[in-house]
Formats: C-alpha cells, structure tokens, sequence
C-alpha cells in the first residue's frame, strides 16, 4: 500500500507540473473517487507556497484561491494578494499591452501576427513579483476575459462533500469594482 501511495503522489505532482490547474480539476470532477487525489494535489501546493492561508483552489500556476480569515481571495505565490476571488484579478495586476507592429513582433515572428485592426495582445503581471500571470488576445476594447469563476460552495459542498464553513453568494462582482471606480 505504501508503495502505491509514493506512486500516486509521483503521479499527482506530475499533474502539478505539467497541466493547467483548471483542466487538472475538470478532469478530476470527472471521477468522485479522485476526491482523495484532489486533496494530495492541493497538500503538494501547499508545500511549494511560502505562505500559510489555505489552498481552496489553484487558478493557474501562480495564482490561488486561498481561504483568509473569512474572506476568500486570490493569492500569488509569492504571497501578493488580488483581493477578493469573485473579481476578476486582472483588474488589479499590471498590464501591458501590445497593440503595435514593433511591440508584437517582439513576440510574434512571421505570419502569425494577429490584425492589429482588431485585435491586442495583454500581458497581466503580479505587482508583488513580476511574474507573466496570463497572456490574451482580445478585440480591442473588449474587458478582460474572467476565465474562471469556481463556485466553490458546491465544488466543496456536492464535490467533496465537505461543505466549507460560511457560504459566500456565489457571483461575479467584476462590473461592481468598475463601476465604484467611475463614480
Ligand atoms: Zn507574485
């Protein structure tokens, strides 16, 4: 038994390393029994975070949904905090946007550009380490794309039949932050 744990934590943290933390959840919603790999998955991120709040759910590969006090905020993990999970976080990162031929052809080589006309490319940053956190390409104009909001309530409650201890209202509160910015 003891063997086949060590080789099911290989198997977990290769998970860890290699895929995206949002289709890592997706395919493991697919299995009820991977409840118990879900909670190895999020013990081995826990270890790598120097920081003590709890990993409710991992974003992308810096980013985490983290249970502090009663609120629940989005953490990097470098310890720089996005505020509260259900607004997007990229409105409080630093942006950089490509939106002219020299710019992109720093990254883009050849033929591959996107049109210009229509599109830009964003590049989101943490404040607190520099990392990239997210690179998109959208319409000019068009509002960050929130890739994922998790209702954590029911991933919790129906999922892994551990209901957390307070419910939050399960919404998108993005337009309500750019809204108080307007007034
Ligand atoms: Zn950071």
């Amino acid at each position: 038994m003891a063997d086949y744990d060590i080789y099911e934590l290989e198997e977990i943290r290769k998970l860890v390393d290699g895929e995206l933390p949002w289709t890592t959840v997706q395919q493991m919603m697919k299995n009820a029994k991977d409840t118990d790999r879900f909670d190895k998955w999020i013990t081995i991120l826990q270890e790598r975070v120097p920081w003590d709040e709890y990993i409710l759910l991992p974003l992308t590969p810096a980013l985490y949904i983290v249970q502090k006090d009663s609120d629940r905020i989005v953490k990097c993990r470098c310890g720089h905090e996005f505020g509260d999970y259900r607004v997007n976080w990229k409105l409080s990162a630093l942006i950089y946007v490509r939106d002219d031929q020299e710019k992109l052809s720093e990254v883009y080589k050849g033929l591959e550009q996107p049109d210009l006309k229509w599109m830009q490319l964003r590049e989101y940053y943490c404040p607190g380490c520099g990392s990239q956190l997210e690179v998109e390409a959208l319409p000019r104009g068009a509002p960050p794309d929130f890739e994922f909001l998790p209702d954590l309530d029911t991933f919790y409650g129906k999922w892994l039949q551990r209901p957390l201890p307070q419910t939050v209202e399960f919404k998108d509160m993005t337009a309500e932050v750019i809204r108080s910015w307007c007034s």
